[in-house]
Parts: C-alpha cells; structure tokens; sequence
C-alpha cells in the first residue's frame, strides 16, 4: 500500500510538472515534448483527469450543454480535444484536434496549424487548453476558421491569467467581441 501511495504520489508530481511545461512552452515545443516521450502524454491525461473529477464542475459539460441548445447544424472545432467529450456528447460536425490521439475521433496536429479551410466552422472551443504561450498564434489560427460571426468559447483556470483585462483587449485586437464572460 505504501509503494502504490508513494508512486501516486510520483504520477502527481509528474502531471504538475508537465502541464506547468506545457503552459510555458510554444505549441511547438509541446508538440515535440509528446511525441519524443509518449509516456508524458498518458501520465498527463491521467494526471488532467484525476484533477477535474475534483472540481465543482467540469466546463466541458457546461460547453456541451451549451452547444446541445443551438442548432446541431452549427460546426464545431475542438481545440486540444483530449478524451473528444464535446464530439462525443452532440450531434453537430465536429473537428477534433489534438497532439495524440486519445480517441479516433482526433486529427493529429498542431492547434497553431489546423487542417481545416478559412471560415469553415460556427464554433471553435479551447476547454482549458489554451496552453501554449505562442497563443496570439494560436488565436489567429482559430479566427483563420471561424466564419464571420462566429463563436470562440475559452474556458480557462483563473490563476492562469495574469490579467484578464489585458487578455479581453488582446482578444479585441484579434477581432473578437466578447459577448459573455
Ligand atoms: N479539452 C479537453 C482536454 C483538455 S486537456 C477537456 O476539456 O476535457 C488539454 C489538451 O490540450 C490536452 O489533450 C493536450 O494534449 C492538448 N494540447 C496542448 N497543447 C496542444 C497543441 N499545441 N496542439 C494540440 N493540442 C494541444
């Protein structure tokens, strides 16, 4: 019991480690990070998912219940997707992207760099994975799809910003209009 306490204890520390690498480092770097060392990946995951089970609520559920009143027309991306819960959870198309695989339901890539045409989707979704500090790029990218009149849903841990007026401008900047926060 003791050596299964400690090396729990270990995974901890290890997913801290990495999601703190993550939040410091370019979609590149993160990218380069998973796939020279699949093992950082699986303890991540296992890691992310141990931690939102403790939280009040996972904002993932509120972005599906969200998206479940709108039209199931509307197309979705899903930006550093995880375990794909939001195409798993609707009817609507929805682009999935991540750096690994978790589900077959993921397209491989870059969040930076999507495979997707410009203004092809209704809604594109960061479910707290807006890590990388390239993210004016990766905000770009995610503009670059979006139509016209498009929605951009961020979901984010508080602590994360540094100040969250500054990043309301930014997005202003970019050419989003916040509409609720
Ligand atoms: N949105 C999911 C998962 C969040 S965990 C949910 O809410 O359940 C953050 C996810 O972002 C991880 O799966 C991680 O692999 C992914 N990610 C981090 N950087 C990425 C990048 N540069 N490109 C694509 N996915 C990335």
């Amino acid at each position: 019991a003791l050596r299964a306490r400690m090396e729990e204890r270990l995974l901890a520390a290890r997913f801290r480690y990495i999601n703190q690498q993550l939040y410091t480092s370019t979609s590149q770097e993160a990218a380069r990070l998973f796939q020279s060392d699949p093992e950082a990946f699986k303890i991540y995951h296992r890691g992310f998912a141990q931690q939102v089970e403790r939280w009040p609520e996972n904002p993932v559920h509120r972005i599906i219940r969200y998206l479940r009143r709108r039209p199931a027309s509307l197309v979705v991306a899903d930006f550093g997707c995880g375990d794909c819960k939001i195409a798993s959870s609707i009817k609507n198309k929805v682009h999935s992207f991540d750096l690994v695989p978790l589900s077959p339901l993921v397209t491989v890539c870059d969040m930076a760099k999507v495979p997707l045409a410009a203004e092809s989707v209704d809604v594109a979704v960061f479910c707290l994975a807006l890590m990388g500090t390239n993210l004016q790029e990766i905000l770009e990218e995610a503009n670059r799809v979006l139509k016209q009149g498009g929605i951009l849903m961020v979901a984010e841990v508080a602590s994360r910003f540094e100040d969250i007026r500054a990043f309301m401008n930014s997005m202003a900047q970019l050419g989003f209009k916040s509409v609720s926060k």
